[in-house]
C-alpha cells in the first residue's frame, strides 16, 4: 500500500515528522509531496524546493525509511477544480491520502480516492508559521525541527535570508 503527504514544509518541522512516523508504521510507502514548489525568498515560503528535498530526505534518513519514501515537488497550477488531476500526473501512484487540510482532503475526496484525516501534533509549537516567526525574531526555533532539518537551515544561511527579505529597501 502506498499513502500520499503533501504539505508546504516551510520548513519541515517535528509536527509533519510524526505525522510521518505515524503514516510510515500503516502503509509501506509514502509519497511525501512538496507543494508550492516554485516559491522561496519569500517570508511564507523561504525555502527552494531543493532546500526542502534535502531537509526532509535527510529526516527520513534518520528514520532509516529512505527506501520507501519518495519525495515530489509540486508546483501550484491555481485551479483547484484541476489540482488532483495535476498532483497525479507528478507521482507515482497511490492508494491512500493523509491529511489536516480541509480542501486537500475535500478535493480528492470529489475525485474518488480513500483520504484519511490526520491528528494535530503540538499546534501551538509545531507550527510552520509561527517557527518563521521565531526564526525572523530571533527567538528559539531549532527545537521544533529535526536536528537535520536544523543543520540543513543553518547550512544554507536560512536565518540570515528570513531576515535580509524582511527587511526595506536600501
Ligand atoms: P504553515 O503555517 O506555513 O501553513 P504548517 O505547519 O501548517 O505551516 P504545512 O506545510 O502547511 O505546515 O503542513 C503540511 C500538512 O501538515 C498540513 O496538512 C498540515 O495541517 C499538517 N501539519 C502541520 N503542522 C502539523 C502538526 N503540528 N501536527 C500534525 N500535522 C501538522
Ligand atoms: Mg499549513
Amino acid at each position: 500500500m502506498r499513502a500520499l503527504f503533501i504539505g508546504r514544509f516551510q520548513p519541515y518541522h517535528l509536527g509533519h515528522h510524526e505525522v510521518v512516523k505515524r503514516i510510515l508504521e500503516e502503509v509501506d510507502e509514502l509519497i511525501i509531496g512538496i507543494g508550492s514548489a516554485q516559491e522561496s525568498h519569500s517570508l511564507e515560503n523561504p525555502f527552494t524546493a531543493g532546500e526542502r528535498v534535502l531537509m526532509i530526505s535527510k529526516a527520513i534518513e534518520e528514520l532509516g525509511a529512505k527506501s520507501r519514501v519518495y519525495i515530489i515537488p509540486l508546483e501550484d497550477i491555481y485551479r483547484n477544480s484541476l489540482w488532483v488531476s495535476h498532483v497525479c500526473s507528478m507521482v507515482p501512484k497511490f492508494d491512500v491520502v493523509y491529511t489536516s487540510n480541509p480542501l486537500v482532503y475535500r478535493l480528492f475526496k470529489e475525485a474518488g480516492f480513500k483520504v484519511l484525516k490526520t491528528t494535530m501534533i503540538n499546534r501551538t509549537e509545531y507550527h510552520g508559521t509561527e517557527i518563521r516567526r521565531k526564526m525572523l525574531e530571533g527567538d528559539e526555533w531549532k527545537k521544533y525541527v529535526p536536528k537535520v532539518v536544523a543543520e540543513v537551515i543553518e547550512e544554507i544561511g536560512g536565518i540570515e535570508r528570513i531576515k535580509e527579505i524582511a527587511g526595506r529597501d536600501f
